[in-house]
């Protein structure tokens, strides 16, 4: 976490959110059940820190960041963001909410217009919201391009013409047009080759420090979450199990489903080595999700009162919080 951030300030609250999808069936093609992607997550996230959520594919992660941005509309809970609730707003209003509260997706080339050059791309996103008078628009442009590690002469190209870590910074570049406050990146390196991924996790480092940005990281790869992150949040079947600072987590995992995943961590230093904990079974479904602990039918330590009584998220101290009913007992 940079020296600097004090932790006073919240940006972003999400308060007991939920996204359930229906699934319809019947003659009918009446509401006979649903998937509850997201069930009950509570975090918040301060300004100045990047806050990773990491979990395996199912977990309801990117289903979370989609909700936050209502993407999808979630079925429930708040997001509060700079002191509103974004889901009492009305799509007008999350307009202008917007440009505070920006994205950048995995695969950039699907969110760019292939007949739109990149200059007309970072000034149309300037224009939408006025956020850069007319006459600046171009040398404002030049000026992101450059400060994502492009060139002047890149401006009028178009997106097929460069490679995907170029177009990554490209996506940098349109997220910071609109000079917002928070960017969720939903597994914004994943598709990128290890090293370029290392160069734009580098730039997006540089680029929070001068802009005072705030991050929302969403990544299945912990190599990535712990190059980036000053917090970590682990989801399991749509509920979050453990937040820690990064060090905290990592040095100490208090839940059994984030050792697990440690674990499968290579690790260089021969010294820290630790045995592969190798989880049975599949992932449940978020249909019809465990009873108790939901983490109960691949849990090593799953007893009776796991499989009747979910555990709520609890504080372990400094601003560590498991959900496990053991998890003071577990170092
Ligand atoms: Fe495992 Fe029980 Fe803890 Fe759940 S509550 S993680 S099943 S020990």
């Amino acid at each position: 976490m940079s020296a600097t951030l004090t932790k006073e300030k919240e940006i972003l609250q999400v308060k007991d959110l939920q996204q359930y999808f229906p699934i319809k069936g019947g003659v009918f093609g009446r509401t006979v059940n649903h998937v509850k992607a997201v069930d009950g997550v509570n975090f918040t996230i301060y300004e100045g820190e990047t806050v990773s959520i990491v979990g395996e594919s199912g977990c309801g992660k990117s289903t979370t960041g989609r909700a936050i941005l209502r993407l999808d509309e979630p079925t429930g809970g708040e997001v509060i963001f700079q002191g509103t609730n974004l889901l009492s707003k009305s799509k007008r209003e999350m307009r202008s909410i917007r440009k505070d509260l920006q994205v950048i997706f995995q695969d950039p080339f699907a969110s760019l217009n292939p007949r739109r050059s990149i200059g007309q791309t970072l000034e149309e996103a300037m224009g939408i919201l006025n956020v850069v008078p007319k006459a600046n628009r171009r040398s404002r442009a030049i000026e992101l391009l450059e400060q994502v590690g492009l060139k002047e002469e890149h401006i009028d190209r178009y997106p097929h013409e460069f490679s995907g870590g170029q177009r990554q910074r490209i996506g940098i570049a349109r997220a910071l047009a609109v000079e917002p406050k928070l960017i969720i990146c939903d597994e914004a390196v994943s598709a990128l080759d290890v090293s370029v991924q290392a160069q734009v996790l580098n730039l997006l480092k540089k680029l929070q420090k001068e802009y005072g940005l705030t991050y929302l990281f969403i990544s299945h790869d912990l190599g990535v979450v712990r190059h980036i992150s000053d917090r970590i949040i682990v989801m399991y079947l749509g509920k979050v199990v453990e937040i820690a600072e990064k060090k905290s987590l990592f040095d100490n995992p208090r839940h059994p489903y984030t050792q697990a995943l440690l674990s499968a961590i290579p690790e260089p230093n021969r010294k820290k080595k630790k045995e592969r904990i190798i989880l049975k079974g599949d992932v449940p479904s978020p249909i019809d999700p465990p009873s108790g602990c939901r983490f109960h039918t691949r849990c090593p330590l799953a007893t009776d009162l796991c499989r009747q009584s979910d555990p709520e998220l609890k504080s372990l101290g400094e601003g560590h919080q498991a959900a496990c009913h053991y998890a003071e007992a577990i170092s």
